[in-house]
């Protein structure tokens, strides 16, 4: 992929970052790796990022390290992919999945075998080894779900007891909790359903909350069973979201305080 958008950004724009992952998105759609739907998404993404100071809050670094808690301590670890999560993060995304011997599973809410195909590219490009969700399976389904958005790797999702949903859809993250699965998502919306449904909602951009994944991931690896299951017994989501709420009305009444 070329970034030539980005060419024409100099460094010293105060708003630099947020205009090369814009950069990012417009080549990730050129490039058919992204629906139109998914810059729309990243839009509602970009005003809540504004409202928590574009930063990894306190409250958003406890639900990683919750997050890495119950990915380490998972049986069958998935991590779905969709275009936002290709675009933005192919090679941590890849490298996470490798780290805790996750399955990586392509999910995608305008799902198109073109943009399937090119996303498995992406990600076999960042070094995936296996990918799921492609065309060439015989998809199984998922309760509680009409259409399209029912599908589910039989090898992937199908089986897990953990699924890492980076962006999901609120209705696919509902069905996903009620067949009894534990539920990570990273959603800079905190009133959205998925960061409401979910059992550990992170509210921070992909861009940085992949990263502290991984770190966390790697710190977790010192600690026993017992540890990391008492680590999530002491995660309240609930409240967790309640203090991301917080933050973001103390940044519109210009009180924020992260
Ligand atoms: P839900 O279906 O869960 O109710 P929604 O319909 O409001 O949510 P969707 O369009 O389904 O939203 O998903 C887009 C979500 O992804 C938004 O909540 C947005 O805040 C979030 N988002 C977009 N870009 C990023 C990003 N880079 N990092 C984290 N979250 C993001
Ligand atoms: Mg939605």
């Amino acid at each position: 992929m070329s970034f030539k958008n980005s060419i024409m950004i100099s460094p010293d724009h105060p708003r630099y970052e947020s205009l090369m992952l814009r950069a990012r998105m417009v080549e990730a759609y050129k490039a058919g790796i992204l629906a139109d739907s998914g810059l729309i998404a990243h839009g509602r993404g970009e005003a809540f990022d504004y409202l928590i100071g574009e930063k990894t809050t306190e409250t958003a670094r406890k639900a990683t390290h919750a997050g890495a808690a119950a990915l380490s301590l998972a049986e069958y670890p998935v991590i779905s992919v969709n275009g936002n999560t290709a675009a933005l993060v192919p090679h941590e995304i890849v490298a996470l999945a490798d780290k805790l011997n996750a399955k990586l599973e392509i999910n995608l809410f305008y799902r198109t075998p073109t943009r399937v195909n090119l996303i498995e590219k992406a990600l076999r490009y960042a070094g995936a080894k296996e990918v799921l969700g492609t065309e060439r399976e015989e998809p199984a389904y998922i309760n509680g779900l009409k259409g399209p958005r029912s599908r589910a790797s039989k090898e992937g999702i199908y089986q897990a007891d953990v699924v890492l949903v980076p962006l999901e859809d609120g209705d696919r993250a509902e069905a996903l909790m009620a067949g009894g699965k534990k539920v990570v998502t990273i959603d800079l919306n905190p009133l959205s359903r998925t960061a409401k449904t979910a059992s550990i909602t992170i509210i921070d951009n992909l861009v940085r909350a992949l990263p502290n994944l991984l770190s966390e991931v790697e710190k977790l690896k010192k600690m026993d069973r017992n540890q990391l299951q008492k680590m999530l017994k002491d995660f309240d989501n609930e409240k967790n979201l309640q203090n991301s709420l917080e933050i973001v009305a103390r940044a519109y009444t210009g009180e924020m305080e992260l």
